[in-house]
């Protein structure tokens, strides 16, 4: 022990003295100007002696104050100065991987270092971090896994909670998890980092814990509503047009593609407002739109018609949460003279990411928002309207540098009617992997536990939950984690999607499966540009023979492979309207899932290959119905083609680019489905169509318990969709059991 300590105080001393070496050379010198600047500098001490004196203390400062790039580095650097570097271990979490990378690298570089030495990063399979890391960014998703291992957090010194105000799922469970560690860890030092001045709620929920804020400064910023922009542009824009799809959600109601059709509404807008709006004096636009997809778009139009005439002029970028950390780099870089740098970003520009030279703001007033339905059971996904909060935050982004201007491309009647604050995920999210966390971290009971939580869901939403872990048969009845739920658990995918691993990988069909559930996992690979639409459509639907996305999806992925051993894999992709990028996203997913396969001791450690190659398609199609029930929907064939129902919701229809959709038929009785989402209508994404005895056969799961139950939710599906086939096997499997 002796030997050891001396050991580490000898490293101690080196990382203090490596420390101070940077400190006082001339780039170190320049970085600590640069960094003195920052809101949060002129706090360090006082927040430092907060922490040395406190469990708990919650930091609130604006957006850009210096929060998550200067706290953590203050409290390393003080460690490192009392000689305490080599025991230090401080961990701050994000909500969001693209914030814990592009932070990380910022604070390495501010310490003058790589990434990996004393600073580093984890997000899901990936990371960079070293034998030295003694602060570490990492997703909340991490530290969660973290603790169903180390349920003391050992040797950790300092936790940080970043962004909490966001209110995110992950970030709500960990509070709980943290608030029943502290008592046991009395010198572990917990602190919450918040970008709004909100944090009443937290500090009551840990005893009135001391909240510190930092003092930010922002220019003053010009706002304009629509109303104001109609004016500026001498009515360009047609107003009733604006407010009716901003205001009145009923015009896309009717038309099976309304939601793309809004989204690139969304787009029209923005473009519009770009074009009309008079930007005067230097400065980036930021412009907040409600995801990937309208922002691509909006991108094909401003490349059809560039703005200012000339597309030199223009530099172009696009802000959100899978780009590639080469495309972030760009983000921050300031553009050449004359040249107009333009974000088009989601609501990530809000809080965790800070682009210096904004001065111009965009904002439509939408964000995409998950919502959860407990009394049908079913996620909605929708642009819906932001908060209050959340449109002063993207305000705010446009006075950092200099008075800076916003247009909100809504009108202020519209403003008044938000929300004040944004209801927290735990209430608008399906809680299915969050009771497995639950189950799988030994904390009790999934209900008394979600009781402690900062807000509890509605108790309907956790009985869903739970009514599905047992359909599923993760849980028994009992509510106690079966042998299946415990390799779910060790899988960092949905339930569903670690079920199918799992079988494929009995089965002996895992190839396929994995590039499944990767694709799943990843964004759609099939691309649907909005003016290529058919063509698109038709496309994907070359890859189909049998009734199934997922198969498509297959073959798909095997032309990529071949492709790209001949090096033409981005032709491939062009040709098939498939995205390259996801493409090798699935690539490298295969591999990842197949390790953590082996880790679970069903795929045999010696093997170096994927199982062997067996495109049995009925089996696979019986893998994705294990995989995937309960989510099944009832196949009813009329004279001209069929309709679709759920025992939940009746009627459903399919996304339009479904291989499904563009079947006049389907010569199967059900499809099960991957997702559904309301959207006015309930809609299915990727679906497989499956035969009666597959469905009875693998519907569930193979237990006595889960099959009995599995039959008793069959029946109350016979009797409703009255099939007579499926009707007379289920009888007799019944009467076997
Ligand atoms: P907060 O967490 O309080 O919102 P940050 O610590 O993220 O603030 O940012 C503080 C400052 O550091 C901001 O002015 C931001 O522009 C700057 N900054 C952050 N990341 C980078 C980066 N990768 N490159 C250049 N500047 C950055
Ligand atoms: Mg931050």
């Amino acid at each position: 022990k002796v030997v050891m300590e001396k050991i580490l105080w000898r490293r101690s001393l080196q990382l203090r003295d490596k420390q101070q070496a940077w400190q006082e050379s001339p780039e170190g010198r320049k970085m600590l100007e640069l960094r003195r600047s920052l809101p949060a500098y002129k706090e360090k001490d006082a927040l430092l002696t907060a922490i040395s004196r406190n469990q708990v203390v919650i930091i609130s400062g604006e957006t850009g104050c210096g929060k998550t790039t200067q706290i953590p580095q203050f409290i390393l650097e003080s460690e490192i100065e009392a000689v305490r570097g080599a025991v230090c271990s401080i961990i701050c979490t994000q909500p969001r991987r693209i914030s814990a990378m592009s932070v990380s690298e910022r604070v390495a570089s501010e310490r003058g270092e790589k990434l990996g030495e004393s600073v580093g990063y984890k997000v899901r399979l990936e990371g960079m971090k070293g034998r030295d890391t003694r602060l570490l960014f990492c997703t909340t998703g991490i530290l969660l896994r973290r603790l169903l291992v180390d349920r003391n957090l050992k040797g950790v010194t300092h936790v940080i909670v970043d962004e909490i105000h966001e209110r995110g799922m992950n970030e709500d469970f960990l509070l709980i998890v943290l608030k029943d560690l502290l008592p046991r860890r009395p010198e572990l030092r917990l602190i919450l980092m918040s970008a709004t001045l909100d944090s009443e709620l937290f500090s009551s929920y840990f005893g009135r814990a001391q909240i510190i804020h930092v003092p930010g400064f922002t220019y003053p910023v010009q706002t304009h509503f629509l109303e104001d922009v109609l004016e500026i542009t001498g009515c360009r824009l047609t107003p009733y047009n604006q407010i009716d799809d901003y205001g009145q959600e009923k015009m896309w109601k009717m038309s099976k593609q309304a939601p793309r059709k809004r989204k690139s509404q969304i787009a029209s807008v923005v473009e519009d407002a770009l074009k009309a709006a008079d930007f005067n004096g230097p400065g980036a636009i930021l412009v907040f739109m409600t995801g990937w997809d309208d922002i691509n778009s909006l991108k094909e139009k401003l490349y059809a018609n560039p703005l200012l005439g000339d597309s030199s002029r223009v530099l172009l970028l696009a802000c959100h949460g899978s780009m590639a950390s080469s495309e972030q780099r760009l983000i921050f870089d300031e553009p050449e003279d004359g040249v107009r740098k333009i974000v088009l970003a989601t609501n990530i520009a809000e809080t965790s990411i800070t682009i210096n030279d904004v001065v111009f703001v965009l904002d439509c007033g939408k964000a995409k928002e998950t919502s959860y339905d407990a009394l049908n059971n079913t996620p909605c996904l929708l642009p819906s309207w932001i908060s209050k909060v959340s449109a002063q935050q993207r305000r705010g982004r446009a006075g950092r540098v200099q008075p800076g201007e916003c247009y909100h491309l809504y009108p202020r009647c519209v403003y008044d009617a938000f929300a004040e604050y944004q209801l927290p995920e735990i209430l608008r999210t399906p809680l299915q992997s969050l009771c497995l966390q639950i189950k799988s971290l030994n904390l009790g009971s999934i209900s008394e536990f979600l009781s402690r939580a900062l807000q509890s869901p509605e108790l309907l939403a956790v009985q869903n939950a739970i009514e599905y872990l047992k359909i599923i048969g993760a849980l028994d009845e009992n509510e106690n984690l079966t042998v299946l739920g415990r390799y779910l658990t060790m899988l960092p995918v949905e339930p569903k999607l670690g079920k199918m691993l799992l079988v494929g990988a009995i089965f002996n069909c895992l190839d396929p499966v994995l590039t499944i559930v990767c694709g799943l996992s990843v964004r759609d690979p099939f691309l649907t540009p909005f003016d290529k639409k058919d063509l698109a459509e038709a496309a994907k639907s070359q890859f189909s023979r049998d009734y199934s996305d997922h198969l498509a999806l297959v073959r798909a992925y095997e032309g990529w492979k071949v492709a790209e051993r001949d090096f033409a894999g981005y032709d491939y992709c062009w040709k098939n309207f498939l995205s390259a990028q996801s493409m090798k996203a699935i690539d490298s997913l295969r591999k990842e899932f197949f390790s953590l396969l082996r880790d679970t001791d069903l795929v045999d450690a010696n093997t170096t290959t994927h199982n062997a190659w067996s495109y049995d398609e009925h089996l696979i199609r019986a893998v994705i119905c294990y995989g995937l029930y309960p989510g099944i929907c009832s196949v009813v064939h009329n004279e001209k083609s069929f309709l679709l129902k759920t025992m939940e919701d009746g009627q459903v229809l399919l996304y339009s680019n479904s291989v499904n959709a563009r079947e006049p038929k389907i010569p199967y009785p059900w499809l099960v489905f991957n997702e559904k989402i309301k959207v006015n209508s309930v809609f299915l994404r990727d679906s497989t169509a499956v035969s009666d005895s597959v469905l009875l056969l693998f519907g569930g799961s193979f237990s006595k318990g889960a099959i009995d139950g599995q039959l008793k939710m069959l029946g109350g599906y016979l009797e409703f969709f009255m099939k007579p086939a499926i009707a007379e096997m289920y009888q007799c499997l019944k009467g076997e059991l």
